[in-house]
């Protein structure tokens, strides 16, 4: 395909669904991607694979091509950074035990969290989040954030993140996940490209940024979602540019978890600037 045919694609590789801390099961993130005319789709959800198999069948059935995804949770400089990996073989054993480990060190930050926040005076936390989380394997922060609102703590989950769950704020706790080795190690073991997702939102220096950005490519990294919605017009523009320096593969990502949280709907983002190479050339 020529890279103009490429760009042309409605392409989304990143988005989540129950597996993880989206509002929508695997099928019906599928049709709603679909519905809104994407044509190539990845579901990523946060440390699991759950998913992926329901995802890959529903879109074959509406004839949707779709690629099996992941978002791995880093531990690097002291902040959480995201990896998304692309196209990555689900039963691999590697990625398979990677990811189970994470999310057993999830399930023991989640305990933590109920217990700073009963201890900041909001009592039950856990057994919420657990009730907003569809799978018990994976309780999010998103999870505690939806029990939040529910029981009328706080107007909405952005409020809840502020006031609660990002760090200096009580109901923060400090986690380590994977290493930035690790996460990349397993999605280019299972086969798959890593890409650094959604690289505006972590509150690195530049010369962390820099760190980062050297250690993912020796770890074998080859992409950036420089189109995100969690990115700005200002912030597009300043990952394009590093995308055209480092010769990385630029991704296109919603992001989506659902109608109330999502600035950014499956499949509406702004397209990638036309000189970049889109990540998708490679599954094309
Ligand atoms: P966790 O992986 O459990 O730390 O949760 C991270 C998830 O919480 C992200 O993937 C988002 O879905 C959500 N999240 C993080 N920060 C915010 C925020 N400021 N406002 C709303 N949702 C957020
Ligand atoms: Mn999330
Ligand atoms: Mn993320
Ligand atoms: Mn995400």
């Amino acid at each position: 395909m020529e890279l103009a045919e490429l760009h042309a694609l409605n392409a989304d590789l990143h988005c989540h669904s129950t597996v993880s801390d989206g509002w929508l099961e695997p099928a019906d993130v599928v049709r709603r991607a679909k519905a809104n005319g994407v044509e190539l789709l990845a579901l990523t959800d946060h440390d699991e694979l759950g998913g992926l198999a329901v995802a890959a069948a529903t879109a074959s059935e509406l004839g949707l091509r779709f690629i099996p995804g992941v978002e791995v949770s880093v531990s690097f400089a002291d902040e959480t950074i995201h990896i998304v990996g692309l196209g990555i073989d689900p039963q691999n054993s590697g990625i398979v035990a990677g990811l189970r480990q994470i999310r057993s060190g999830r399930d023991a930050r989640a305990v933590r969290i109920g217990e700073a926040l009963a201890a900041a005076g909001i009592g039950g936390a856990l057994e919420g989040a657990r009730r907003f989380a569809r799978n018990p394997a994976l309780v999010s922060r998103a999870h505690f954030a939806r029990h939040l609102v529910a029981s009328g703590v706080m107007p909405d989950v952005r409020t809840v993140f502020d006031h609660y769950l990002v760090r200096g704020k009580p109901g923060f706790v400090e986690h380590e996940w994977a290493s930035l080795e690790d996460a990349v190690g397993w999605i280019v073991g299972a086969g798959g490209i890593a890409v650094v997702a959604h690289p505006a939102r972590y509150r690195l220096s530049n010369a962390d940024m820099g760190r980062l950005l050297d250690r993912f490519v020796a770890a074998g990294g080859e992409a950036i979602e420089v189109v995100s919605g969690a990115h700005s017009e200002d912030e597009m523009r300043r990952f394009a540019t590093v995308a055209r320096q480092r010769g990385l593969l630029a991704s296109r990502a919603s992001d989506f978890h659902g109608e109330k949280e999502s600035p950014v709907d499956v499949g509406r983002c702004n397209p990638l600037p036309p000189d970049l190479t889109p990540v998708w050339s490679r599954f094309i």
